[in-house]
Protein backbone atom coordinates (compact mmCIF):
# COMPACT_ATOMS: atom_id res chain seq x y z
CA UNK A 1 0.00 0.00 0.00
CA UNK A 2 1.60 3.20 -1.02
CA UNK A 3 0.03 6.30 0.83
CA UNK A 4 -0.29 9.60 -0.65
CA UNK A 5 1.05 12.61 0.93
CA UNK A 6 2.72 15.76 0.28
CA UNK A 7 6.26 15.54 -1.03
CA UNK A 8 8.61 16.24 1.48
CA UNK A 9 11.64 18.81 0.23
CA UNK A 10 14.42 17.45 -0.65
CA UNK A 11 17.40 16.93 2.36
CA UNK A 12 20.05 20.24 2.20
CA UNK A 13 23.21 18.47 1.33
CA UNK A 14 25.10 19.58 4.08
CA UNK A 15 22.16 18.51 6.75
CA UNK A 16 23.56 14.71 6.51
CA UNK A 17 26.79 15.53 7.62
CA UNK A 18 25.57 17.37 10.62
CA UNK A 19 23.42 13.98 11.44
CA UNK A 20 26.57 12.01 11.16
CA UNK A 21 28.63 14.39 13.49
CA UNK A 22 25.75 13.71 16.14
CA UNK A 23 25.37 9.85 15.80
CA UNK A 24 28.75 8.83 14.04
CA UNK A 25 29.83 7.56 10.51
CA UNK A 26 28.39 3.90 11.01
CA UNK A 27 25.11 4.67 12.41
CA UNK A 28 24.36 7.06 9.26
CA UNK A 29 22.40 4.70 6.98
CA UNK A 30 22.58 6.36 3.13
CA UNK A 31 22.51 3.48 1.11
CA UNK A 32 19.32 2.25 -0.60
CA UNK A 33 20.16 -1.28 -0.16
CA UNK A 34 20.79 -0.89 4.01
CA UNK A 35 17.78 1.48 3.87
CA UNK A 36 15.55 -1.01 2.46
CA UNK A 37 14.74 -3.12 5.26
CA UNK A 38 13.02 -0.22 7.41
CA UNK A 39 10.90 0.52 4.35
CA UNK A 40 8.36 -2.16 4.47
CA UNK A 41 7.43 -4.43 6.98
CA UNK A 42 6.64 -8.20 8.11
CA UNK A 43 3.37 -8.40 5.71
CA UNK A 44 4.52 -6.48 2.58
CA UNK A 45 1.78 -4.53 2.62
CA UNK A 46 2.92 -0.96 2.99
CA UNK A 47 6.24 0.56 0.95
CA UNK A 48 7.60 3.80 2.31
CA UNK A 49 11.03 5.96 0.87
CA UNK A 50 13.50 7.80 2.60
CA UNK A 51 16.64 9.07 2.48
CA UNK A 52 18.41 8.79 5.32
CA UNK A 53 18.27 6.47 8.83
CA UNK A 54 19.50 7.14 11.76
CA UNK A 55 20.50 4.92 14.65
CA UNK A 56 21.20 7.04 17.81
CA UNK A 57 22.86 5.43 20.42
CA UNK A 58 21.54 7.38 23.42
CA UNK A 59 19.06 10.25 24.68
CA UNK A 60 21.30 12.87 24.41
CA UNK A 61 21.69 11.97 20.37
CA UNK A 62 18.01 11.43 19.65
CA UNK A 63 17.50 14.75 21.58
CA UNK A 64 20.07 16.95 19.08
CA UNK A 65 18.39 14.99 15.65
CA UNK A 66 15.29 16.33 16.67
CA UNK A 67 16.92 20.18 17.47
CA UNK A 68 18.57 19.66 14.37
CA UNK A 69 15.45 18.80 12.80
CA UNK A 70 13.13 21.30 13.71
CA UNK A 71 15.89 24.13 12.48
CA UNK A 72 15.97 22.33 9.38
CA UNK A 73 11.89 21.44 9.35
CA UNK A 74 12.69 18.00 8.64
CA UNK A 75 10.04 15.05 9.39
CA UNK A 76 11.45 12.17 11.68
CA UNK A 77 9.55 8.75 11.69
CA UNK A 78 10.45 6.99 14.87
CA UNK A 79 10.75 3.11 14.23
CA UNK A 80 11.47 0.24 16.90
CA UNK A 81 11.03 -3.45 15.61
CA UNK A 82 9.39 -2.53 12.79
CA UNK A 83 6.33 -5.21 13.38
CA UNK A 84 3.35 -2.86 13.77
CA UNK A 85 0.15 -3.85 12.07
CA UNK A 86 -1.18 0.06 10.69
CA UNK A 87 1.59 1.63 8.32
CA UNK A 88 2.83 4.13 11.54
CA UNK A 89 6.57 3.08 11.49
CA UNK A 90 6.68 3.51 7.69
CA UNK A 91 8.35 6.47 6.21
CA UNK A 92 5.31 6.95 3.22
CA UNK A 93 6.70 9.88 1.97
CA UNK A 94 10.73 10.69 2.47
CA UNK A 95 10.79 11.58 5.92
CA UNK A 96 13.98 10.84 7.74
CA UNK A 97 13.99 7.05 9.85
CA UNK A 98 14.97 7.21 13.37
CA UNK A 99 15.02 3.83 14.56
CA UNK A 100 15.51 3.41 17.85
CA UNK A 101 17.41 -0.19 18.15
CA UNK A 102 20.71 0.95 19.54
CA UNK A 103 18.87 2.45 22.61
CA UNK A 104 18.84 -1.16 24.13
CA UNK A 105 20.00 -1.29 27.70
CA UNK A 106 18.65 -2.20 30.41
CA UNK A 107 19.01 1.23 33.19
CA UNK A 108 17.69 -0.43 36.43
CA UNK A 109 16.07 -3.67 37.71
CA UNK A 110 14.30 -3.04 40.86
CA UNK A 111 12.79 -6.60 42.32
CA UNK A 112 11.77 -5.22 45.42
CA UNK A 113 10.04 -1.62 44.47
CA UNK A 114 8.77 -4.43 41.29
CA UNK A 115 9.94 -1.77 38.14
CA UNK A 116 12.38 -2.06 35.82
CA UNK A 117 14.02 0.75 33.75
CA UNK A 118 14.39 -0.27 30.08
CA UNK A 119 15.41 1.88 27.00
CA UNK A 120 13.22 2.02 23.84
CA UNK A 121 15.03 0.01 21.86
CA UNK A 122 15.11 -3.14 24.24
CA UNK A 123 13.08 -6.11 22.64
CA UNK A 124 10.30 -7.46 24.63
CA UNK A 125 11.29 -10.83 24.70
CA UNK A 126 14.74 -9.30 26.29
CA UNK A 127 12.68 -7.06 29.04
CA UNK A 128 10.56 -10.52 29.92
CA UNK A 129 14.08 -12.17 29.91
CA UNK A 130 15.21 -9.57 32.43
CA UNK A 131 12.54 -9.87 34.29
CA UNK A 132 12.73 -13.10 35.02
CA UNK A 133 16.30 -13.73 35.91
CA UNK A 134 15.07 -11.56 38.92
CA UNK A 135 12.18 -13.89 39.66
CA UNK A 136 9.07 -11.74 38.40
CA UNK A 137 6.97 -11.29 35.69
CA UNK A 138 7.03 -8.55 32.78
CA UNK A 139 3.33 -9.80 31.50
CA UNK A 140 3.27 -8.15 28.28
CA UNK A 141 3.42 -10.87 25.55
CA UNK A 142 2.54 -11.11 21.58
CA UNK A 143 3.33 -12.63 18.70
CA UNK A 144 5.92 -10.40 17.52
CA UNK A 145 7.63 -9.81 20.75
CA UNK A 146 11.05 -11.68 19.55
CA UNK A 147 11.36 -8.25 17.30
CA UNK A 148 9.25 -5.47 18.83
CA UNK A 149 10.56 -3.10 21.49
CA UNK A 150 9.52 -1.73 24.55
CA UNK A 151 9.25 1.73 22.66
CA UNK A 152 7.01 0.35 19.86
CA UNK A 153 4.99 -1.06 22.34
CA UNK A 154 4.24 1.62 24.09
CA UNK A 155 3.44 3.82 21.33
CA UNK A 156 1.16 1.74 20.85
CA UNK A 157 0.06 0.89 23.50
CA UNK A 158 0.20 -3.18 22.94
CA UNK A 159 -2.34 -5.54 24.22
CA UNK A 160 -1.54 -9.58 24.12
CA UNK A 161 -2.75 -12.40 25.19
CA UNK A 162 -1.78 -10.87 28.89
CA UNK A 163 -4.04 -8.13 28.68
CA UNK A 164 -6.77 -9.88 30.62
CA UNK A 165 -5.12 -9.99 33.59
CA UNK A 166 -2.71 -7.38 33.68
CA UNK A 167 -4.02 -4.72 31.26
CA UNK A 168 -2.68 -3.42 28.14
CA UNK A 169 0.91 -1.63 27.90
CA UNK A 170 -0.20 1.77 29.00
CA UNK A 171 -0.76 0.06 32.59
CA UNK A 172 2.22 -1.47 32.89
CA UNK A 173 4.49 1.83 32.62
CA UNK A 174 4.83 4.04 35.92
CA UNK A 175 6.74 6.99 33.88
CA UNK A 176 8.56 7.78 31.11
CA UNK A 177 11.44 10.04 29.07
CA UNK A 178 10.64 11.49 26.06
CA UNK A 179 12.60 13.56 23.42
CA UNK A 180 10.03 16.02 22.28
CA UNK A 181 10.50 17.86 18.65
CA UNK A 182 12.32 20.70 19.48
CA UNK A 183 14.84 18.53 21.40
CA UNK A 184 13.97 19.10 24.88
CA UNK A 185 14.02 15.70 27.08
CA UNK A 186 11.19 15.30 29.16
CA UNK A 187 11.73 12.82 32.44
CA UNK A 188 8.99 11.73 34.16
CA UNK A 189 10.50 8.50 34.93
CA UNK A 190 9.28 7.16 37.66
CA UNK A 191 8.72 4.14 40.28
CA UNK A 192 6.01 5.85 42.20
CA UNK A 193 2.51 3.81 42.26
CA UNK A 194 1.50 7.10 43.68
CA UNK A 195 2.12 10.44 42.35
CA UNK A 196 -0.67 12.77 42.23
CA UNK A 197 1.33 16.19 41.53
CA UNK A 198 -0.51 17.03 38.12
CA UNK A 199 -1.53 16.14 34.80
CA UNK A 200 -1.14 12.46 33.83
CA UNK A 201 1.77 13.92 30.99
CA UNK A 202 3.31 10.55 30.17
CA UNK A 203 0.42 8.59 29.22
CA UNK A 204 -0.14 11.17 26.52
CA UNK A 205 2.54 9.80 24.71
CA UNK A 206 1.73 6.16 25.23
CA UNK A 207 -0.51 5.05 22.82
CA UNK A 208 0.31 8.47 20.39
CA UNK A 209 2.08 6.11 17.56
CA UNK A 210 5.19 8.78 17.72
CA UNK A 211 3.12 11.54 16.72
CA UNK A 212 4.42 13.95 19.75
CA UNK A 213 7.43 12.83 20.65
CA UNK A 214 10.23 9.83 20.77
CA UNK A 215 10.24 7.67 23.94
CA UNK A 216 13.68 6.89 24.65
CA UNK A 217 13.02 5.02 28.06
CA UNK A 218 10.24 3.78 30.12
CA UNK A 219 10.04 2.63 34.26
CA UNK A 220 7.90 -0.38 33.75
CA UNK A 221 5.66 -2.62 36.59
CA UNK A 222 6.99 -6.13 37.39
CA UNK A 223 4.71 -8.91 38.57
CA UNK A 224 4.87 -12.05 40.66
CA UNK A 225 6.48 -14.56 38.86
CA UNK A 226 3.34 -17.52 38.75
CA UNK A 227 4.83 -21.06 40.31
CA UNK A 228 2.52 -22.49 38.46
CA UNK A 229 0.86 -22.19 34.48
CA UNK A 230 -2.41 -24.35 33.13
CA UNK A 231 -3.59 -24.69 29.87
CA UNK A 232 -6.45 -25.82 28.19
CA UNK A 233 -7.28 -26.27 24.41
CA UNK A 234 -11.06 -26.55 24.26
CA UNK A 235 -13.38 -27.75 21.74
CA UNK A 236 -16.90 -25.75 22.12
CA UNK A 237 -20.02 -25.26 19.26
CA UNK A 238 -20.09 -21.25 19.18
CA UNK A 239 -18.91 -17.90 20.65
CA UNK A 240 -22.00 -18.11 22.66
CA UNK A 241 -20.68 -21.31 24.84
CA UNK A 242 -17.11 -19.37 24.43
CA UNK A 243 -18.78 -16.86 26.80
CA UNK A 244 -20.27 -18.92 29.39
CA UNK A 245 -17.08 -21.28 29.49
CA UNK A 246 -15.37 -17.26 30.37
CA UNK A 247 -17.49 -16.54 32.88
CA UNK A 248 -17.44 -19.26 34.59
CA UNK A 249 -13.67 -19.32 34.43
CA UNK A 250 -13.55 -16.06 35.86
CA UNK A 251 -16.13 -16.66 39.09
CA UNK A 252 -13.88 -19.86 39.73
CA UNK A 253 -10.25 -18.20 39.29
CA UNK A 254 -10.85 -14.50 39.10
CA UNK A 255 -7.39 -13.27 38.59
CA UNK A 256 -5.25 -16.21 37.79
CA UNK A 257 -7.26 -16.79 34.42
CA UNK A 258 -4.27 -14.68 32.44
CA UNK A 259 -5.64 -16.01 28.64
CA UNK A 260 -8.63 -16.60 27.09
CA UNK A 261 -8.26 -16.80 23.32
CA UNK A 262 -11.25 -17.69 20.79
CA UNK A 263 -10.28 -19.42 18.00
CA UNK A 264 -12.35 -20.23 14.67
CA UNK A 265 -12.41 -23.37 12.90
CA UNK A 266 -11.49 -21.97 9.88
CA UNK A 267 -8.05 -20.19 11.87
CA UNK A 268 -7.18 -23.48 13.12
CA UNK A 269 -7.30 -25.06 10.00
CA UNK A 270 -5.61 -21.98 8.30
CA UNK A 271 -2.64 -23.05 10.87
CA UNK A 272 -2.69 -26.55 10.81
CA UNK A 273 -2.56 -26.47 7.01
CA UNK A 274 -0.16 -23.88 7.02
CA UNK A 275 2.03 -23.49 9.55
CA UNK A 276 5.11 -25.22 10.59
CA UNK A 277 5.11 -28.33 12.58
CA UNK A 278 1.67 -27.50 14.01
CA UNK A 279 -0.97 -30.77 14.86
CA UNK A 280 -4.92 -30.51 15.73
CA UNK A 281 -4.17 -30.87 20.02
CA UNK A 282 -7.59 -32.60 19.81
CA UNK A 283 -8.81 -35.71 17.66
CA UNK A 284 -12.31 -34.40 17.22
CA UNK A 285 -13.06 -31.24 15.29
CA UNK A 286 -14.97 -28.46 16.48
CA UNK A 287 -16.73 -25.33 14.87
CA UNK A 288 -15.08 -22.98 17.71
CA UNK A 289 -12.03 -23.00 20.13
CA UNK A 290 -11.01 -21.60 22.92
CA UNK A 291 -7.01 -21.70 24.66
CA UNK A 292 -7.14 -20.27 27.92
CA UNK A 293 -4.52 -20.51 30.45
CA UNK A 294 -4.72 -19.87 34.61
CA UNK A 295 -1.75 -18.84 36.46
CA UNK A 296 -1.00 -18.95 40.14
CA UNK A 297 1.53 -18.59 42.75
CA UNK A 298 -0.02 -21.42 44.67
CA UNK A 299 0.24 -24.73 42.69
CA UNK A 300 -3.39 -25.02 42.37
CA UNK A 301 -3.80 -24.07 38.85
CA UNK A 302 -4.47 -27.51 37.80
CA UNK A 303 -6.99 -28.40 39.79
CA UNK A 304 -9.19 -25.05 39.30
CA UNK A 305 -8.72 -25.78 35.80
CA UNK A 306 -9.89 -29.30 36.19
CA UNK A 307 -13.05 -27.89 37.96
CA UNK A 308 -13.76 -25.04 35.29
CA UNK A 309 -13.61 -27.52 32.70
CA UNK A 310 -15.48 -29.99 34.55
CA UNK A 311 -18.62 -27.83 35.20
CA UNK A 312 -18.82 -26.77 31.87
CA UNK A 313 -18.67 -29.72 30.47
CA UNK A 314 -21.58 -31.08 32.93
CA UNK A 315 -23.23 -28.19 31.96
CA UNK A 316 -22.96 -28.76 27.81
CA UNK A 317 -20.88 -26.10 27.41
CA UNK A 318 -17.75 -27.41 26.15
CA UNK A 319 -17.36 -30.42 24.12
CA UNK A 320 -13.85 -31.47 24.41
CA UNK A 321 -10.77 -30.79 26.19
CA UNK A 322 -6.94 -31.22 26.60
CA UNK A 323 -4.88 -29.79 29.24
CA UNK A 324 -1.61 -29.57 28.45
CA UNK A 325 0.20 -32.37 29.87
CA UNK A 326 3.68 -30.47 29.85
CA UNK A 327 5.87 -27.28 28.83
CA UNK A 328 6.41 -28.31 25.38
CA UNK A 329 2.81 -29.32 24.74
CA UNK A 330 1.50 -25.90 26.47
CA UNK A 331 4.00 -24.19 23.81
CA UNK A 332 2.66 -26.33 20.65
CA UNK A 333 -1.24 -25.14 22.01
CA UNK A 334 0.21 -21.38 21.95
CA UNK A 335 2.23 -22.23 18.50
CA UNK A 336 -1.15 -22.93 16.48
CA UNK A 337 -2.32 -19.58 18.02
CA UNK A 338 0.47 -17.51 17.33
CA UNK A 339 1.18 -18.37 13.57
CA UNK A 340 -2.93 -17.72 12.88
CA UNK A 341 -1.91 -14.33 11.62
CA UNK A 342 0.79 -15.16 8.93
CA UNK A 343 -1.22 -18.98 7.87
CA UNK A 344 -3.67 -16.49 6.18
CA UNK A 345 -0.85 -15.49 3.60
CA UNK A 346 -1.18 -18.88 1.35
CA UNK A 347 -4.85 -18.28 1.58
CA UNK A 348 -4.69 -15.09 -0.73
CA UNK A 349 -5.94 -11.76 0.10
CA UNK A 350 -6.70 -11.36 3.65
CA UNK A 351 -8.89 -8.17 4.96
CA UNK A 352 -7.80 -7.55 8.53
CA UNK A 353 -9.75 -5.68 11.55
CA UNK A 354 -8.48 -5.64 15.01
CA UNK A 355 -11.85 -4.61 16.38
CA UNK A 356 -13.43 -4.38 19.72
CA UNK A 357 -16.79 -4.61 21.44
CA UNK A 358 -18.29 -5.06 25.15
CA UNK A 359 -17.12 -8.69 25.93
CA UNK A 360 -21.42 -9.76 26.07
CA UNK A 361 -21.56 -8.44 22.39
CA UNK A 362 -18.72 -10.68 20.91
CA UNK A 363 -21.11 -13.69 20.04
CA UNK A 364 -23.99 -11.03 18.33
CA UNK A 365 -21.11 -8.74 16.46
CA UNK A 366 -19.16 -12.12 14.84
CA UNK A 367 -22.94 -13.56 13.97
CA UNK A 368 -23.97 -10.59 12.16
CA UNK A 369 -20.37 -9.75 10.93
CA UNK A 370 -19.93 -12.52 8.97
CA UNK A 371 -23.88 -12.73 7.92
CA UNK A 372 -22.99 -9.00 6.37
CA UNK A 373 -19.54 -9.65 4.86
CA UNK A 374 -20.44 -12.79 2.98
CA UNK A 375 -23.49 -11.11 1.52
CA UNK A 376 -21.36 -8.10 0.31
CA UNK A 377 -18.49 -10.44 -1.41
CA UNK A 378 -19.98 -13.95 -1.78
CA UNK A 379 -17.82 -16.78 -1.06
CA UNK A 380 -15.60 -14.67 0.85
CA UNK A 381 -14.34 -16.51 4.24
CA UNK A 382 -14.05 -14.64 8.09
CA UNK A 383 -11.36 -15.81 9.60
CA UNK A 384 -12.20 -14.20 13.18
CA UNK A 385 -10.05 -15.19 16.19
CA UNK A 386 -8.73 -13.26 19.30
CA UNK A 387 -9.02 -11.96 22.25
CA UNK A 388 -12.33 -12.98 24.12
CA UNK A 389 -11.81 -11.67 27.81
CA UNK A 390 -11.22 -8.32 26.24
CA UNK A 391 -13.65 -7.99 23.89
CA UNK A 392 -10.75 -7.91 20.99
CA UNK A 393 -11.65 -10.18 17.92
CA UNK A 394 -8.99 -10.04 15.47
CA UNK A 395 -12.07 -10.07 12.28
CA UNK A 396 -10.47 -11.08 9.14
CA UNK A 397 -11.75 -12.22 6.52
CA UNK A 398 -9.83 -14.48 3.22
CA UNK A 399 -10.75 -13.99 -0.74
CA UNK A 400 -13.08 -16.36 -1.61
CA UNK A 401 -11.08 -20.05 -2.94
CA UNK A 402 -9.95 -19.59 -6.71
CA UNK A 403 -10.89 -15.78 -6.57
CA UNK A 404 -8.39 -13.17 -7.81
CA UNK A 405 -6.54 -11.24 -4.82
CA UNK A 406 -6.23 -7.93 -6.07
CA UNK A 407 -9.74 -7.30 -6.88
CA UNK A 408 -11.18 -8.55 -3.42
CA UNK A 409 -8.39 -6.73 -1.85
CA UNK A 410 -9.98 -3.16 -3.63
CA UNK A 411 -13.10 -4.02 -1.75
CA UNK A 412 -11.32 -3.23 1.66
CA UNK A 413 -13.21 -0.03 2.52
CA UNK A 414 -16.15 -2.03 1.55
CA UNK A 415 -15.59 -4.49 3.73
CA UNK A 416 -14.48 -1.76 6.51
CA UNK A 417 -18.01 -0.16 5.95
CA UNK A 418 -20.20 -3.26 7.21
CA UNK A 419 -18.05 -4.15 9.77
CA UNK A 420 -17.53 -1.05 11.14
CA UNK A 421 -20.93 0.16 11.20
CA UNK A 422 -21.71 -2.97 13.32
CA UNK A 423 -18.77 -2.09 16.02
CA UNK A 424 -19.78 1.24 16.18
CA UNK A 425 -23.74 0.21 16.74
CA UNK A 426 -22.35 -2.41 19.61
CA UNK A 427 -20.79 0.47 21.41
CA UNK A 428 -17.05 -0.79 20.29
CA UNK A 429 -13.59 0.56 18.87
CA UNK A 430 -12.52 0.22 15.48
CA UNK A 431 -8.62 -0.21 16.48
CA UNK A 432 -8.63 -2.21 20.13
CA UNK A 433 -4.88 -3.14 19.86
CA UNK A 434 -2.62 -2.25 16.69
CA UNK A 435 -3.43 1.52 16.30
CA UNK A 436 -4.49 4.02 13.95
CA UNK A 437 -1.45 4.69 12.02
CA UNK A 438 -1.70 5.56 8.08
CA UNK A 439 -4.54 2.65 7.75
CA UNK A 440 -7.15 3.70 9.81
CA UNK A 441 -6.59 7.24 9.12
CA UNK A 442 -9.46 8.07 7.30
CA UNK A 443 -12.14 6.44 9.36
CA UNK A 444 -10.89 8.26 12.02
CA UNK A 445 -12.99 11.48 12.13
CA UNK A 446 -16.11 9.76 11.88
CA UNK A 447 -15.76 7.61 14.69
CA UNK A 448 -14.55 9.62 17.18
CA UNK A 449 -15.71 12.35 19.41
CA UNK A 450 -15.44 15.22 17.69
CA UNK A 451 -14.04 17.17 20.42
CA UNK A 452 -12.04 14.54 21.14
CA UNK A 453 -10.26 15.11 18.03
CA UNK A 454 -9.92 18.88 18.36
CA UNK A 455 -8.50 17.74 21.57
CA UNK A 456 -6.18 15.96 19.69
CA UNK A 457 -5.34 18.48 17.32
CA UNK A 458 -4.29 20.80 19.76
CA UNK A 459 -2.17 18.62 22.01
CA UNK A 460 -0.65 17.39 18.43
CA UNK A 461 -0.14 21.39 17.86
CA UNK A 462 1.61 21.99 20.87
CA UNK A 463 3.96 19.53 20.98
CA UNK A 464 4.58 19.54 17.55
CA UNK A 465 3.98 22.92 16.07
CA UNK A 466 5.83 22.14 12.63
CA UNK A 467 4.26 18.66 12.42
CA UNK A 468 7.55 17.28 12.02
CA UNK A 469 6.74 14.07 14.53
CA UNK A 470 5.78 11.28 12.28
CA UNK A 471 3.66 13.47 9.67
CA UNK A 472 0.28 12.33 8.44
CA UNK A 473 -0.08 9.70 11.02
CA UNK A 474 -2.96 8.89 13.27
CA UNK A 475 -4.44 12.89 12.31
P1 LIG B 1 7.24 -0.25 15.28
O1 LIG B 1 6.48 -1.14 14.39
O2 LIG B 1 8.62 0.05 14.91
O3 LIG B 1 6.44 1.13 15.44
C1 LIG B 1 5.07 1.15 15.74
C2 LIG B 1 4.62 2.60 15.98
O4 LIG B 1 5.27 3.14 17.13
C3 LIG B 1 4.97 3.56 14.84
O5 LIG B 1 3.99 4.53 14.76
C4 LIG B 1 6.30 4.16 15.28
O6 LIG B 1 6.52 5.43 14.71
C5 LIG B 1 6.11 4.25 16.78
N1 LIG B 1 7.34 4.10 17.56
C6 LIG B 1 8.17 3.02 17.61
N2 LIG B 1 9.14 3.23 18.52
C7 LIG B 1 8.92 4.48 19.04
C8 LIG B 1 9.56 5.26 20.03
N3 LIG B 1 10.62 4.81 20.69
N4 LIG B 1 9.05 6.47 20.31
C9 LIG B 1 7.96 6.95 19.66
N5 LIG B 1 7.31 6.25 18.73
C10 LIG B 1 7.78 5.02 18.43
N6 LIG B 1 0.07 -5.83 18.63
C11 LIG B 1 -0.73 -5.95 19.72
O7 LIG B 1 -1.09 -4.93 20.32
N7 LIG B 1 -1.14 -7.17 20.17
C12 LIG B 1 -0.79 -8.33 19.56
O8 LIG B 1 -1.20 -9.41 20.00
C13 LIG B 1 0.07 -8.23 18.42
N8 LIG B 1 0.50 -9.36 17.80
C14 LIG B 1 1.32 -9.24 16.71
C15 LIG B 1 1.78 -10.40 16.10
C16 LIG B 1 2.60 -10.32 14.99
C17 LIG B 1 3.09 -11.59 14.34
C18 LIG B 1 2.99 -9.06 14.47
C19 LIG B 1 3.90 -8.92 13.29
C20 LIG B 1 2.55 -7.89 15.10
C21 LIG B 1 1.71 -7.98 16.21
N9 LIG B 1 1.26 -6.82 16.87
C22 LIG B 1 0.47 -6.94 17.97
C23 LIG B 1 1.63 -5.49 16.36
C24 LIG B 1 3.03 -4.98 16.83
O9 LIG B 1 3.86 -6.01 17.19
C25 LIG B 1 2.87 -4.00 17.97
O10 LIG B 1 2.20 -2.86 17.49
C26 LIG B 1 4.19 -3.56 18.62
O11 LIG B 1 3.88 -2.91 19.83
C27 LIG B 1 5.04 -2.65 17.75
O12 LIG B 1 6.34 -2.54 18.30
P2 LIG B 1 7.61 -2.19 17.37
O13 LIG B 1 8.78 -1.97 18.23
O14 LIG B 1 7.75 -3.17 16.30
O15 LIG B 1 7.15 -0.77 16.78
Amino acid sequence: MNIVQPAMPPLPPDLIEKFRAIVGEKYVVTDAADIAPYLTEERNLFHGRSPLVLRPGSTAEVSAICKLATEHKIALVPQGGNTGLVGGQTPHNGEVVVSLRRLDKIRDVDPESNTMTCEAGVVLQVAQQKASEVDRLFPLSLGAEGSCTIGGNLSTNAGGTGALAYGVAREMALGLEVVLADGRVLNVLSKLKKDNTGYDLHNLFIGAEGTLGIITAATLKLFPRPRAVETAYVGLQSPAAALKLLSISRNEAAGALTSFELLADIAVDFSIRHGIDIRDPLTSKHPWYVLMELSSSRNDARDTLEAILAQAMEEGIVDDAVIAANLSQRQAFWKLRDEMSGAQKPEGGSIKHDISVPVAAVPAFIEEANAAVVKLIPGSRPVPFGHLGDGNIHYNVSQPVGGNAADFLARWHDVNAVVFEIVLRMGGSISAEHGIGVLKREELPDVKDKVAIELMRSIKTMLDPLGIMNPGKVL
